[in-house]
C-alpha cells in the first residue's frame, strides 16, 4: 500500500508573481499525515489559511488567465504550477507559506518548484494515501471548450490545444502522470499567450511579471526572443495546469481526463463538480 508523504526541510524561494509582478517570498514546509496542503499568508495580521480538503470552493475558488482561491483582499493567486509539482511529486501534505497575494512565477513552468520540494527532501509518513478514484463520468463545457473525467484505474490526461495562430495550431498530447514522466515530460513546459493579447491583458492588469523567459509570447513563426523546450510546449503546460487545478480536490485523482480547449475556468468548474457531487469513492 502507498504511503502518505511530506517534505523533509523547510525550503523557501523569492520571486515575483507573473500576473501581478509583487515580490514574494515563499516557504514550503512538512505538515502531518492527513492534513493535507495548506495555504497560509504570512503578511496578513490573522495569517490566513486555506486548506484544499476544507475550503468552500463555491465561495472561494475562481479563475481568470491563473486559478485562485480565496476572497476580496485575501487571496492567494497563480497555486496552479506549484500545485501541479506537489501532484506531480506525490506530496500529499505541506504547509505553503507567502508573504503576499501571488505565488512566485519563476521561470513560469513546474521546473523550479519541483527542483526545491526535491532538495528539501521528500519522506513517507506512516499513513496510508489517499486517492478520488471516478465512479461516474462527470463533464463540463462552455462555447467550444470541453472537459471531462472518466473512471479509470490510473491517472491520465489527454489534452487537445487548437488556436488560430500557426505556431500554435492543434497539438494532442496524452499521459499518464507519474512521477517521473511529470519531472521530465510536463514539469519544464512554460506558460503560453499570444503576441496579440499580450498588450491587452497588460492594460487589463495581467502579466505584470510576464517576460520573455517565463512566457511563450507566441508569434506567427513561434516564440518571441526564446526557443521551446518541447516542439509541443505549449499543449505540454496546459496538462501541467490541469494536473494543478485538479490537485485543488486535495487529492490525486485515479480517473482518465479528457479536455479541449479547457483553461483555469473550466477546470475549476469540473473540479467543484467533483466535490459537490462526489462521483468518486
Ligand atoms: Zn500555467
Amino acid at each position: 500500500m502507498k504511503k502518505q508523504r511530506t517534505l523533509k526541510e523547510p525550503v523557501t524561494v523569492e520571486g515575483i508573481g507573473l500576473q501581478t509582478g509583487k515580490k514574494v517570498t515563499l516557504t514550503l514546509k512538512g505538515s502531518p499525515a492527513d492534513s493535507g496542503i495548506s495555504f497560509r499568508r504570512t503578511d496578513l495580521p490573522d495569517k490566513l489559511t486555506l486548506n484544499l480538503r476544507t475550503i468552500n470552493l463555491a465561495d472561494s475558488g475562481s479563475a481568470e488567465r491563473r486559478t485562485t482561491l480565496g476572497f476580496g483582499p485575501l487571496q492567494i493567486q497563480t497555486i496552479e504550477h506549484l500545485l501541479a509539482a506537489l501532484s506531480g511529486l506525490s506530496i500529499d501534505n505541506a504547509l505553503v507559506e507567502l508573504d503576499n497575494e501571488e505565488l512566485p512565477g519563476l521561470d513560469g513552468s513546474a521546473k523550479t518548484f519541483t527542483d526545491i520540494l526535491k532538495k528539501s527532501g521528500i519522506v513517507e509518513q506512516d499513513a496510508p494515501k489517499k486517492f478520488l478514484k471516478v465512479d461516474n463520468v462527470a463533464w463540463c463545457s462552455s462555447k467550444d471548450s470541453f472537459i471531462a473525467v472518466f473512471p479509470d484505474e490510473e491517472f491520465k490526461i489527454s489534452y487537445t490545444l487548437a488556436y488560430n495562430n500557426p505556431a500554435l495550431g492543434t497539438q494532442f498530447r496524452s499521459i499518464v502522470v507519474n512521477e517521473s514522466n511529470f519531472e521530465k515530460e510536463i514539469a519544464p513546459a512554460r506558460t503560453f499567450c499570444l503576441e496579440e493579447e499580450a498588450r491587452e491583458l497588460l492594460k487589463r492588469g495581467f502579466g505584470k511579471g510576464a517576460n520573455y523567459d517565463n512566457t511563450l509570447v507566441m508569434g506567427k513563426n513561434g516564440p518571441i526572443k526564446t526557443t521551446l523546450r518541447f516542439p509541443d510546449e505549449p499543449v505540454r503546460h496546459k496538462i501541467l495546469d490541469l494536473i494543478g487545478d485538479l490537485y485543488i480536490l486535495g487529492m490525486p485523482v485515479i480517473g482518465h481526463v479528457v479536455a479541449i480547449k479547457s483553461g483555469h475556468s473550466l477546470n475549476m468548474e469540473l473540479v467543484k463538480k467533483l466535490k459537490e457531487e462526489k462521483t468518486w469513492t
